[in-house]
């Protein structure tokens, strides 16, 4: 049986804000970052020397942090000034760090189940640092059982020929950062590709038969209009795409957008509002759904959800660990959430002295570990409540009965037996409402 609400009329939900402001919309984990502590650092050494727990699956990132240019939204450590001589460094101390974690009893034996290449652009790298890096990778943790291999692609960096290498290293799912198809927006938000670059790559990229390729579109880049967003979804149903990953634009206190916002006192940003920015991706899951796509979570629809996988992000949102190898990335080792150092020479100067380069840790309490599952697993727009039971022990709509009750009460939850739906309009503002989930300590007005 499916209920929506209770008989009463629906409560009004909570005000929303309407305009862009600066701050964190996305809410990446749980506990927030901000309540992860360097002091907390020692928690992962035991971690580290932990076997791991039985079925838990490994994965590996990789975070290359260089751009062609800085796009004005951005709000990444990413770096556009390093020469090869400091990539290559950079590579060599990632690899270095593979070699301090490989070593260690949390691997097990394991090999990894995923592998994710992140940035930054990794396909800046070129085709040598490609081929030495992933050979080196697979030397200390073969890929044989992985199985998946993203990759994120700027499309004016690809050439066919680098196509054809990221293929051959085993790339299983190509992530090509399109964000918009008109020149002019593009470049008015920084962006270092153009649309014809992103139609060359795309055809290349199929020629050469990768098995999944995922699109990713921002909603709201400063000067989108209604008429152009149209456009940009209708060019991305002829590209035919695997996936489509839609983000709403944020507006984070480290991006270009925010610095001129302040230089002009201005407190709202210069894109879409949030209503705009939710209709818009409504319209694209629309779209996409009339075209036989399939919407997979608040920001993604597939074509053929049987065939069409996310191994990276269902296995981290079920707890798997992960080693997050490079500047500033994070990490989840046997129960413990960690962060990397945030700069470059620091980071690198860890690792010179063979010292794993961590700069905060946290190891949240089981019933953390409870709600960050349910808030990373409310995006895909359901739970099961028997996974919860079975996993933690705890009848999830006894546990959070009144949050479960506010958003009944306002028409954006549906339950259906062990299955609690998230409404098409509960589920394109599923990161504002998920903090009713939140312990009282975490609510702060934005996510940090
Ligand atoms: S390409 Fe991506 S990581 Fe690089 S500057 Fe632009 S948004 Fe940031």
């Amino acid at each position: 049986m499916t209920t929506t609400a209770p008989s009463q009329a629906p409560a009004k939900p909570p005000p929303a804000e309407s305009e862009t402001t600066v701050g964190n919309y996305f809410v990446a984990n749980y506990p927030p970052f901000s309540f992860w502590k360097p002091d907390r650092v020692p928690e992962v050494e035991a971690a580290l020397d932990r076997p791991p727990k039985p079925e838990t699956p490994l994965g590996v990132y990789l975070h290359i942090p260089f751009c062609r240019k800085r796009c004005h939204f951005c709000y990444f450590r990413v770096y556009t000034d390093k020469n090869a001589t400091a990539i290559n460094s950079y590579l060599n101390l990632a690899i270095q760090e593979l070699q301090l974690y490989a070593a260690r009893p949390f691997i097990g034996g394991r090999k990894p189940q995923f592998i994710y290449f992140g940035g930054g652009t990794p396909s800046y790298l070129s085709e040598s640092q490609l081929l030495n890096l992933t050979g080196q990778m697979k030397q200390l943790l073969p890929w044989d059982a992985a199985e998946e291999v993203t990759f994120e692609c700027e499309p004016g960096t690809l050439s066919d020929h680098k196509l054809k290498t990221i293929r051959e290293i085993g790339v299983s799912r190509l992530s090509l950062g399109v964000e918009n198809f008109n020149d002019h927006v593009l470049e008015i938000n920084g962006r270092a590709h153009r649309s014809r670059e992103i139609r060359r790559s795309y055809h290349f990229a199929r020629e050469l038969n990768f098995p999944q390729i995922n699109i990713d579109l921002i909603a709201g880049m400063v000067e989108e209009t209604e008429e152009n967003w149209r456009d940009c979804v209708r060019q991305t149903l002829e590209l035919d795409p695997d996936s489509v990953t839609i983000y709403q634009m944020e507006v984070p206190y480290n991006t270009d957008i925010y610095r001129e916002m302040k230089a002009q006192g201005k407190l709202t940003a210069p894109v879409a509002d949030w209503p705009t920015k939710r209709r818009w991706v409504e319209y694209a899951f629309a779209e996409l759904e009339k075209a036989g796509y399939s919407v997979a979570s608040g920001y993604t629809a597939v074509k053929n959800p049987e065939r069409t996988h996310f191994v990276y992000r269902d296995s981290l949102w079920q707890g798997a660990d992960l080693i997050g190898l490079g500047v500033a990335s994070f990490s989840h080792i046997g129960g413990t959430h960690f962060q990397n150092l945030q700069d470059f020479e620091p980071y690198l100067a860890s690792l010179r002295e063979r010292r794993l380069p961590i700069y905060r840790a946290l190891t949240p309490t089981t019933d953390e570990c409870l709600i960050r599952e349910l808030v990373l697993q409310f995006k895909l727009g359901r739970v099961s409540a028997s996974y919860f039971a079975r996993k933690f022990g705890v009848d999830l709509l006894a546990r959070f009965a009144e949050a479960f009750s506010k958003l009944r009460s306002w028409n954006f939850l549906q339950v259906d037996g062990d299955c609690l739906r998230l409404t098409r309009d509960g589920l394109l503002q599923v990161d504002r409402l998920v903090h009713e989930f939140f312990l009282p300590e975490h609510r702060t007005s934005r996510y940090v």
